[in-house]
């Protein structure tokens, strides 16, 4: 079975990550998308509304599947028994950074790859910091992320647009 993770923070899951799901989900058995857990980062939603918002935009994707998970990608690749890792890759300064940590995982093992998505043209300029961004200064965000989240967003209490 073709196992895949698409590991990131998703704080929160964009339609840019969503692009990049739906289109490398067709591609393998099952993908995993999984939320990484950085203690030392502060996101503005908890592990848990960012695992509930990428399930919530998931669930027409039948062979997604989402996780989450600490400590080293390579541990937890190895445990799901998966060898390919999915990365998107937005502009060229995504490039040096994807190619430094694709390398380094690399080193620490060589078994697992990491394939990389460019990003539709649409959502070349979209991340979740510059959503958060957005939202934070009450612009529209409605064209970024799907409804559910725009609402989590909305929760949250500082969207200062009515
Ligand atoms: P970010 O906070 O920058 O959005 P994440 O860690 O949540 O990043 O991203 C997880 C993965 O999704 C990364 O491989 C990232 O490059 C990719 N990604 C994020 N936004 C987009 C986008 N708009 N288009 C394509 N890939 C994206």
């Amino acid at each position: 079975m073709r196992i895949a993770i698409c590991p990131g923070s998703f704080d929160p899951v964009t339609y840019g990550h969503l692009d990049i799901i739906e289109r490398s989900s067709k591609l393998v058995d099952v993908l995993i998308v999984a939320v990484f857990c950085n203690p030392e980062k502060h996101p503005m939603f908890t592990m848990e509304e960012r695992v509930d918002m990428l399930k919530q935009t998931t669930k027409n994707f039948s062979n997604v599947k989402i996780d989450c998970f600490g400590g080293l990608l390579n541990e937890y690749a190895k445990k799901k028994g998966c060898r390919l890792l999915i990365r998107g890759l937005r502009a060229f300064s995504d490039f040096e950074y994807e190619f430094q940590r694709a390398l380094l995982l690399k080193q620490v093992d060589p078994e697992l790859e990491t394939a990389f998505f460019m990003t539709e043209g649409k959502y070349s300029f979209l991340s979740s910091t510059g959503v958060r961004e957005l939202a934070y200064f009450g612009g529209d965000i409605s064209k970024l992320v799907p409804p559910y989240v725009q609402q989590m967003i909305e929760k949250k209490n500082f969207c200062t647009k009515k």
